[in-house]
């Protein structure tokens, strides 16, 4: 298809093939030397005592649930409305996921009241999302955790380059993990990283990130191991030197591509306030600074979310719906193991949200020209 306006893009310019080149020439190819400055340029910038790049966030969410100490039936709160690996990767550990339901329909982040309502005596950790990279509701579910003697992880697959209460997000829990997927507001192609300032937790996380192993193979080619003991269950979830550098290129433009999501975020507030008033926005009230990863809206009660996309679509803009619940997906409610939840707000937001286009390339025109699709597929579906 080819769109109008996509939704969304990537910002890739002579820097990331020079990144890749200069990789290819060095001819040192996995985790070296090129991984730990991105590594150290990423801990440097949200203040954190230890990065560790791996292959993608799945991986660094399996790793987290690991570390984090989850065993076969501990309990582990999720929210609903997420991508599917969030609570994947309670299930790799064999923890059953707990689906929490979200604050509003004006804030889409997992509502503290409904964490503290699931917790059991076999709970042993909540993963929170930062949906769109607008912070949860940190203080109050850091303090539940504290009380109940919770581990707390972040999925901050969309939030690399958000602060809120005095944190960069990521930072803000044990466990922070970041992705690179291709749609993030960076990329590596594929690629995550993993965020923690507890020197135990970093060295189980290195541990797991490959093999177990006590040395890896770039410290033999420095001469500094000769030999290795196997210590834990291990994976290979490293990353490549190649998508380390194409990491170091991205991240130096995260501020400015950031900053610019979020003038255009306030630029399609301003236009759906003027020209289609009954559309919803949540997180107009955000706390703190937005990486603005998504542009979610909701719908007025009563239209038909399909017709409206289709709408865009013929008007040559691609939306997109983040997220179909996961407590619906079959293989969630085919699990005996996973107890049912009433979620009704995750439920009447899956509904009603539409997730418009969102990039830093995106003109300022861009957004005028995808809210007046809005307002034209929503008179179009009221004929
Ligand atoms: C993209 C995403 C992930 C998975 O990231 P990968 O790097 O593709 O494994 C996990 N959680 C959320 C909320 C995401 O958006």
């Amino acid at each position: 298809m080819n769109w109008r306006i996509p939704l969304a893009d990537i910002d890739f310019g002579p820097e990331e093939t020079a990144a890749v080149q200069s990789i290819l020439e060095k001819r040192w190819l996995t985790m070296g030397e090129v991984t730990q400055e991105f590594e150290q340029a990423v801990a440097d910038f949200i203040g954190a005592r230890h990065t560790i790049a791996v292959t993608n966030a799945t991986a660094a969410l399996h790793m987290a649930c690991l570390a984090a100490g989850i065993h076969p039936g501990d309990e582990v709160i999720v929210p609903s409305l997420t991508f599917v690996a969030t609570s994947n990767t309670v299930l790799y550990a064999g923890g059953i996921p707990v689906f929490a339901d979200i604050t509003s329909t004006l804030d889409l982040n997992i509502s503290p009241e409904s964490i503290e309502k699931n917790i059991t005596p076999r709970t042993r950790a909540v993963i929170v999302v930062h949906y769109g990279g607008y912070a949860c509701d940190m203080p109050a579910i850091t303090d539940i955790a504290r009380r109940h003697n919770l581990r707390l992880i972040e999925d901050a697959a969309h939030a690399i380059g958000s602060e809120a209460d005095g944190k960069k997000l990521g930072n803000a829990s044990d466990i922070g993990c970041y992705s690179f997927f291709s749609n993030k507001n960076m990329t590596t192609a594929e690629g995550g990283m993993l965020v923690t300032n507890d020197d135990g937790l970093a060295k189980q996380l290195r541990l797991l990130r490959s093999h177990g192993m006590t040395s890896l193979t770039w410290d033999r080619h420095q001469g500094h191991a000769w030999d290795y003991d196997v210590v834990a269950l291990g994976y290979n979830y490293r990353i490549d030197e190649i998508r380390s550098a194409i990491g170091l290129a991205q991240f130096k433009k995260l501020p400015a591509n950031n900053e610019r999501r979020r003038f255009l975020s306030q630029r399609y507030r301003d236009l759906i306030h003027e020209l289609t008033p009954d559309v919803e926005i949540p997180f107009e009230n955000h706390r703190g600074v937005s990486a603005a990863h998504l542009m979610p809206v909701l719908l007025p009660k009563g239209i038909q979310r399909n017709q409206i996309m289709e709408g865009m679509k013929s008007r040559g803009i691609q939306t997109s719906h983040h997220y179909p619940p996961i407590h619906h997906f079959t293989a969630y409610k085919n699990n005996p193991a996973i107890p049912h939840k009433d979620l009704p707000v995750t439920d009447e937001v899956a509904l009603r949200e539409v997730t418009l286009p969102l990039y830093p390339g995106m003109k300022d025109e861009d957004v005028n020209i995808v809210v007046e699709a809005l307002q034209g597929a929503i008179a179009d579906s009221r004929k």
